[in-house]
């Protein structure tokens, strides 16, 4: 349930960091083009202060709805009243709105966004790598199982959480295997589920002198292709912009927040510039 329109929808983005995030000129853009007077706000939510999360949630939805992100999502999903069924298997919501005065609802549209930007680009589905054992890593192998990726590894620097990310995915029905070695081979699509590569110091979240990913999809994003799609391109590979996954990502929460259908190239040009 949405408050009217006249009184001036609120939606805003709760992290730590956030203010490097492209979601306010994304939705900004969206809400322009389908001629609605909403606003969209920067959250900022320090990673010591979980608690807050709870009531700044309440406020928005209370309002219109928003997004949650690094590192509240799994706060975030302890804070519904009413979860989906991928918040409830991931533990990770990313999306909330009201669905009545007082009851706040959530979704996680990370998974949706990941599977839509693969079937789209059409990648193989016998082998899939996730580098990362958070949450954009769970979203992805949720992601890859429901596209039915025969096989599906996590590498992780810590590899105790891709151990305790198998266990939790397991128990939700999801089998994913952990591996301990740098990985080797080839992979129908590698996935960058780290944060490396937010700061221009950081390593490549993988080589590929060993390893030969089909197709590499960063989900970490900026305004230019990062470093690690750069890499891959130059190495002859296929790689998928992690600003696909937060358009598809973002307009799967129109549905929820205002029941209609997001103005998805409106969306898309905002983060890629008409020409692209
Ligand atoms: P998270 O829960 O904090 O997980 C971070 C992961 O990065 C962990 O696996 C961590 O390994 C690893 N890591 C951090 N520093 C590292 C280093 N120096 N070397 C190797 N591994 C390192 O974060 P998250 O929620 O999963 O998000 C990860 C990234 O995905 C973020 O940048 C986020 O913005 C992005 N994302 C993008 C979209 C999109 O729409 N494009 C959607 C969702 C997420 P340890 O376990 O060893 O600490």
């Amino acid at each position: 349930m949405s408050p009217p329109m006249n009184e001036g929808l609120v939606f805003g983005l709760i992290g730590d960091p956030v203010d490097h995030s492209l979601s306010p000129a994304m939705h900004r853009a969206a809400f322009a083009a389908l001629g609605i007077p909403a606003r969209y706000e920067l959250c900022p939510v320090p990673a010591d202060a979980p608690g807050e999360v709870s009531r700044e949630m309440r406020r928005l939805a209370s309002r219109g709805g928003g997004n949650v992100t690094v590192p509240h999502k799994a706060v975030a999903a302890n804070s519904l009243d009413e979860a989906s069924e991928t918040v409830r298997r991931l533990g990770a919501c990313n999306c909330f709105w009201e669905t009545s005065r007082g009851v706040v609802a959530g979704a996680n549209t990370d998974v949706a966004g990941i599977r839509r930007v693969l079937e789209t680009r059409g990648v193989g589905r016998e082998r899939g790598l996730i580098l990362g054992a958070g949450g954009a890593a769970a979203a992805a192998c949720l992601a890859l199982s429901e596209l039915g990726v025969s096989l599906v590894v996590v590498s992780n620097r810590t590899t105790a959480r891709a151990r305790d990310l198998a266990a939790r995915l397991a128990r939700a029905g999801v089998a994913v295997a952990v591996t301990e070695e740098p990985p080797v081979g080839s992979w129908d699509v590698a996935i960058n589920a780290t944060s490396l590569g937010l700061r221009g110091t950081d390593p490549l979240p993988l080589g590929f002198d060993r390893c030969a990913p089909e197709c590499v999809l960063d989900l970490v994003y900026s305004h230019e292709p990062t470093r690690w799609t750069v890499a891959a391109g130059e190495a002859g590979l296929s790689w998928i912009d992690g600003r696909e996954v937060l358009v598809e990502q973002g307009a799967a929460c129109y549905e929820f927040w205002l029941g209609i259908e997001a103005p998805v190239g409106v969306m898309r040009s905002a983060l890629f510039g008409d020409g692209d």
